[in-house]
């Protein structure tokens, strides 16, 4: 009866190595199901659960790449591209409204719109006459970003900021699969506003 070699990590999986199930023993080979947060391979037989394999952290992938895993060095270039663009778009993020042109004085209205370049979403801060004002790489279901973004306009601007609206184009980055996320918008805009959100 072969026990389970139990993977310490990820790339220790081999999903040719047979298994054996706790439950019904069941033995032989399957095909492990992605969730979020792990792998999970369960009998195909009883549909117990058989191994829980977490994703790899960056470190278990640079290890395995390092040991000569084919795979693991191929998602580690993945994962070092990933970081590299995570840390370029916090370096050229707005922080400061003193990153903006000046504007007139009075009301402050900022679209949010979002554009295509070098490969790269970006987010495009403008006024309302459709003048770039900022730009820094999008985020996919980038609410939160927005939430940052406004705080830093309000920081600045104070109660001269009026509204921070997004154009249809930005919406499927902004808001992706994130039900709440347009009342979220709505609600920022109406707190701006001076309406109860
Ligand atoms: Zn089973």
């Amino acid at each position: 009866m072969p026990a389970n070699r139990v993977p310490r990590t990820y790339w220790d999986y081999d999903p040719t190595d047979p298994l054996r199930c706790p439950r019904c023993d069941w033995e032989g080979t399957t095909t492990a199901e992605d969730t979020q947060s792990f792998l999970d391979v369960r009998c195909p037989s009883c549909d117990g659960p058989i191994l829980k394999i977490s994703w790899p952290s960056t470190e278990e992938t640079r290890a395995a790449a390092e040991a000569g895993n084919a795979a693991a060095a191929r998602e580690l270039t993945n994962v070092e591209a990933r970081e590299a663009l995570q840390a370029e778009a916090a370096r050229i993020e707005l922080r400061d409204v003193s990153q903006l042109p000046d504007l007139p004085d009075g009301p402050v209205a900022i679209v949010w719109d979002q554009v295509e370049s070098d490969g790269e979403e970006w987010t495009v801060l403008r006024d309302t006459d459709g003048r770039e004002l900022f730009r820094e790489l999008a985020y996919w279901e980038g609410i939160d970003r927005f939430v940052e973004v406004v705080a830093v306009l309000a920081r600045g601007f104070g109660t001269r900021l009026r509204s921070v609206t997004p154009t249809p184009t930005s919406e499927l980055y902004l808001y992706g699969d994130q039900l709440g996320a347009p009342r979220r918008v709505d609600g920022i805009n109406a707190r701006l506003r001076g309406e109860e959100a």
